[in-house]
């Protein structure tokens, strides 16, 4: 045997050991085959997964041939590039992501994939692709987990649990939420941004929600000029977030129109100067002619159409759906995010909306229940309907009646998942009967 092959044998040796510990027990574990210790660039290169270590790393499931994962894939290319721009001198802990296809077909991969700058598993790697989406229970795409250096959950072998420590499922949302910033998700920049976000809902103001640089007003239906958002000071406020396009937003409208007038009218008996409310529709209706013709069928305010603050109001609340009603407070503060279940449970009883009224409001509903018939018929089910609390297995449901959220009390029929607020009983009158 030559010198030479005896002093480089232990040398591959150890860095074999060295490659099979790594896999065996770091966090990037599941990102390995049996057969594969690497990953594939932009430009179809290995990269080897070790290259990673002590990086933050997001994995990616996302498919080209959904809309929704195009659009979130141009946000977080954005991000990305920015990120590696602005990260000089490495001030951050790394970033990569990886991406894991739910494509068809390798062209479909590849086409995605081009305008991919980071990373992925190959696509021919079916089983690693279906274990992370199992171990993560990615239930829909696009879907980005984030895995820390400090992450804890055991690989493959040893029974892989994706919420470990140090595991955060909820990537998308927040790089929707906070934008370019969000990256790399190192738990001190989360932190950072929630104390931001925080702050900013302390200071805010009526001015700052609703005033731009260039506009000072608020439409109106009824008066003639537009009405200062200054003239809001001191009131109740409902940011009423919705649009013609989505039928929910219409339907609930209709039912908004009345709660406000009364609401209005009980304040006005009363006399007292100091109290108002007033609701300011923030519209995402698609263009000018659908704002017109759903604002013109409301009694409120409303911000003009495509207002840069529209956007703005829309990221500060998170709004995720619309209809939403957002209530604030006579100091402009947020009184509540929930405007809109607490006016289907309560309607203009709810105002104004403050954690007193509505723990009064439970109470109430809790001793009207009392006298509630524990079994009910109801005209639109076949079967009796029990009457079921939050601790008896009622929570937060979605009437079959009136297609609104319910919370605390219902009528129910386990057998058919069939729900129902105790207000929108119908009784099964004669004509039901002989059907
Ligand atoms: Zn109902
Ligand atoms: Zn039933």
């Amino acid at each position: 045997m030559k010198q030479e092959d005896v002093t480089y044998l232990p040398e591959i040796k150890n860095d074999q050991v060295a490659q099979q510990d790594f896999k065996n027990s770091n966090y990037l574990s599941i990102l390995f085959s049996e057969d594969r210790d690497f990953l594939i660039s932009p430009t179809g290169n290995p990269v080897k997964i070790s290259e990673l270590q002590g990086k933050v790393v997001g994995v990616y499931f996302s498919a080209n041939w959904y809309p929704p994962c195009q659009k979130f894939n141009q946000l977080l290319v954005n991000a990305y590039e920015h990120f590696k721009l602005t990260n000089h001198h490495n001030r951050n802990p790394g970033f990569e992501v990886v991406f894991v296809s739910s494509d068809e077909d390798l062209d479909a991969f590849n086409n995605f994939r081009a305008g991919m700058p980071w990373l992925a598993i190959p696509f021919s790697d079916l089983n690693t692709k279906k274990t992370l989406n199992r171990m993560f229970d990615v239930e829909g795409i696009p879907c980005l987990v984030i895995l820390q250096p400090d992450s804890s959950y055991k690989g493959r072998d040893g029974h892989g649990n994706g919420n470990g420590e140090g595991v955060i499922h909820e990537g998308v949302d927040i790089l929707h939420r906070y934008g370019i910033q969000a990256i790399p998700f190192t738990k001190d920049r989360l932190l950072e941004l929630q104390e931001i976000e925080r702050e900013k809902h302390e200071n805010q103001t009526l001015t700052n929600l609703l005033t731009t640089q260039n506009r000072d007003f608020l439409l109106s239906q009824s008066a003639p000029q537009p009405v200062p958002v200054a003239s809001l000071k001191g009131k109740t406020v409902g940011l009423y977030f919705s649009a013609q396009w989505c039928l929910p937003g219409v339907k609930f409208t209709t039912k908004l129109i009345p709660v406000y007038q009364n609401i209005k009218q009980v304040i006005a008996e009363k006399g007292n100067q100091d109290e108002d409310f007033e609701i300011v529709f923030v519209s995402t209706d698609r263009d000018q002619s659908s704002f017109d013709s759903f604002f013109q069928t409301m009694p409120w305010l409303a911000l003009p159409f495509d207002d840069m603050s529209v956007k703005s109001l829309t990221k500060h609340f998170n709004i995720q759906w619309i209809p939403s009603l957002i209530i604030l407070g006579p100091d402009g503060k947020t009184v509540t995010t929930e405007g809109r279940n607490l006016i289907n449970l309560y309607r203009d009883n709810a105002y104004p909306f403050t954690e007193v009224r509505t723990t009064f409001l439970e109470h109430q509903m809790d001793e009207a229940a009392k006298c509630l018939p524990k079994w009910q018929s109801h005209a639109r089910h076949r079967h009796e309907l029990m009457l079921v609390s939050e601790g008896s297995g009622g929570g937060a449901y979605i009437c079959c009646d009136c297609d609104e959220q319910g919370l605390g009390w219902a009528y129910q029929c386990i057998e058919c998942g069939y729900e129902v607020h105790p207000k929108c009983i119908k009784p099964v009158t004669a004509a039901d009967r002989t059907v």
